[in-house]
């Protein structure tokens, strides 16, 4: 007998490094009519690097960037990875922290010898002393604070590479749903804009904490469509439970995205996803 062809669908997904979860998570990609996506390690690799550290106050550089490095080395996000990396490249101390916790779509708070150090988006910076994060910012760097003890001591500029398909792929998808994809970001306006930009999007949301994600997913559900939302897992969890259907990119392996998306990309290729829907909507056909 052969394979009804929502279940010959699925397992081509798997034959390309895709994990759909059920029949009815592949009908639901195929009725898709509008995608958003999430920015950082979504449309960019998701593997940041430092680029400077503005040091504001009387701590150097390097004090700065392994205080924020000892803070940031339980996280998993990607912009974390790399601020723990360049203190590894510049050779300084990560002292261990104690009393870590992760404010997701913001950033990390840790204690670090004795100091109370935060590290994350500027918007934490609110009711504190302007710091020059606009000049950094205006480049489509981004801007993350370190703060210790209450007091901003360092800006780090971090910056990461679109990945080489998201273009094609935001283009692919907007031909197959017929609707312009949509950007959803945590990151800051100017940031999202280049990225935005580079990719074809026009309709950009930013400075969004992931609770406003998924509110933001809602809003393009009540508005009558069906709703695609493609994360790379960090903070993205509460958006893709809102989407008709969720595709995670799970080649970082974020265990609660990978748990709540419908479909993971296991192989990290932004690519498959216009396959994958054009065969979801072939298999739709023959069912109908
Ligand atoms: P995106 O929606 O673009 O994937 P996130 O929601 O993961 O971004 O993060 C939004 C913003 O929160 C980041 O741009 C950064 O300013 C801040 N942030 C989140 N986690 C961290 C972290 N571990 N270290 C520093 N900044 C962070
Ligand atoms: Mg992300």
């Amino acid at each position: 007998a052969t394979m009804p062809p929502l279940l010959a669908a699925i397992a081509n997904g798997g034959r390309r490094g895709v994990l759909v979860k059920s029949a009815v998570a592949m009908e639901a990609l195929g009725r898709t009519t509008v995608v958003a996506f999430d920015k950082t390690g979504t449309l960019t690799e998701g593997r940041p690097h430092l680029e400077s550290v503005t040091p504001i106050g009387e701590l150097d550089e390097d004090a700065v960037l392994a205080l924020a490095a000892a803070a940031e080395r339980p996280s998993e996000h990607p912009l974390a990875g790399a601020v723990v990396q360049a203190a590894r490249e510049r050779g300084l101390p990560i002292t261990d922290a104690t009393d870590f916790s992760a404010v997701p779509g913001r950033g990390v708070r840790a204690t670090v010898g004795g100091t109370a150090v935060v590290v994350g988006s500027p918007a934490l910076l609110d009711g504190l002393a302007a710091v020059p994060v606009a000049r950094l910012e205006a480049d489509g760097a981004t801007v993350v604070v370190v703060i210790a003890d209450g007091r901003p001591v360092g800006l780090l500029a971090l910056v990461d590479r679109l990945r080489s398909d998201a273009a094609e792929t935001v283009a692919r998808l907007a031909e197959l749903t017929g609707n312009a994809p949509v950007l959803l970001t945590g990151d800051h306006p100017a940031a999202a804009a280049q990225v935005a930009a580079a990719v074809g999007i026009s309709d950009v949301r930013a400075g969004l904490l992931p609770d406003a994600k998924a509110a933001a997913v809602w809003e393009l559900r009540a508005a009558g469509h069906r709703v695609l939302l493609v994360g790379d897992g960090v903070n993205d969890a509460p958006a893709l439970a809102t989407a008709d259907a969720g595709v995670a990119l799970g080649g970082r392996g974020v265990a609660l995205a990978v748990e709540t998306a419908d479909i993971v990309i296991v192989r990290d290729d932004l690519s498959t996803l216009p396959n994958l829907l054009g065969l979801s909507r072939q298999a739709r056909r023959v069912v109908l």
